[in-house]
């Protein structure tokens, strides 16, 4: 079995260091806010928006929720970030995804100043990350990131293999990786003979959106494996074909009718030398990277 990566302590290391960045701020006077959008009544959203807007509070960071209905109109949504990006109170502006499908989210997503974009999902910022000029980048694979270096796994040099090509993970991870010097290879859902190019893979990033599907065989012996996957699962025999054996998954499983299992199939992580593991891998880093972002646009707009 290989060696936890620990991604709930790095995320908690994070933000020790933001509130103490926050409290730098402070005493020139400055406060970060951040200002989340949360359209309509999606239950997993208001989870997300809510314990973000806790950790901002947790970490002495200003912040609103806007919570506007599920009937809001492209026009007024424009209209509510237009305001937003005037503030000068806020720093970061967020708005989570998915919006209401009538809703032109593209539109929405490019009026976000690049200076406020703490997601990192802008053009402008994607460019600037591409080029390698100071950027907000994408907070999930910003916190792979974070998890590599904190762990001591060396970058540089490496064959790093991403499965999954968003926007949001795949495609900035990449670039992330590059620029540490990693030689990268994007996979995706037309990729031949993927197993063949995952078995290369020193660091193997798992974003895929897909239960289990990377399997031990995909996976090369010792390698690092990053398990981003977020996948609920209720389906019995589905639970029985990952965690089978698993008592305390078994405990879960049986109180609440549903567990989470990642990208990657729980017996890979025993072929790897290192994993994340899901929950409590990658996914607590996403909302530290987010206070972190939310602070540094607060710097970067002041020319700090
Ligand atoms: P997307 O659905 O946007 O992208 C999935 C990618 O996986 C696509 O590029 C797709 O290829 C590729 N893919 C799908 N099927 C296959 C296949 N059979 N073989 C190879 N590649 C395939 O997902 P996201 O990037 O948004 O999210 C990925 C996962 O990460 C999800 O489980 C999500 O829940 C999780 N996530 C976790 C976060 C966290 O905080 N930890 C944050 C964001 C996401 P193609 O482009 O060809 O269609």
């Amino acid at each position: 079995m290989g060696k936890i990566l620990d991604g709930a302590s790095i995320a908690t290391e994070i933000k020790k260091e933001v509130a103490e960045e926050v409290k730098l701020l402070a005493e020139k006077g400055i406060r970060p806010g951040l200002a989340a959008v949360l359209v309509g009544n999606v239950a997993a959203s208001e989870i997300y928006v809510r314990s973000k807007v806790k950790t901002c509070a947790e970490l002495g960071l200003f912040s609103e929720m806007l919570t506007p209905p599920e009937s809001i109109t492209t026009a007024e949504m424009l209209a509510l970030v237009t305001a937003l990006n005037a503030r000068e109170d806020i720093d970061g502006i967020l708005l989570q995804l998915p919006l209401p499908a009538h809703v032109d989210a593209k539109l929405l997503l490019d009026a976000v100043s690049p200076e406020k974009d703490v997601d990192g999902f802008h053009p402008v910022n994607a460019g600037r990350l591409q080029a390698g000029r100071p950027a907000l980048a994408p907070c999930t694979p910003a916190g792979v990131i974070e998890i590599l270096k904190r762990s001591g796994i060396p970058i540089a040099g490496q064959r790093a293999v991403i499965v999954g090509r968003s926007d949001i993970v795949g495609k900035p991870a990449a670039m992330l990786l590059l620029h540490e010097n990693a030689t990268i290879t994007i996979c995706h859902s037309k990729t031949r003979d993927l197993a063949a190019v995952t078995r290369e893979a020193d660091i193997l990033i798992a974003a895929i959106g897909r239960p289990g599907f990377i399997t031990p065989e995909m996976v090369k012996p010792g390698a690092t494996v990053i398990d981003v996957g977020i996948n609920r699962i209720t389906d019995r025999a589905e639970f029985e074909k990952f965690f089978a054996g698993d008592a305390k998954r078994e405990e879960t499983f049986s109180k609440r009718g549903s567990t989470i299992v990642g990208d990657v199939h729980p017996k890979a992580f025993e072929v790897a030398g290192a994993y994340t593991p899901v929950p409590g891998g990658v996914g607590p880093l996403t909302i530290a990277m987010l206070m972190s972002n939310t602070v540094r646009a607060a710097r970067m707009r002041r020319g700090l």
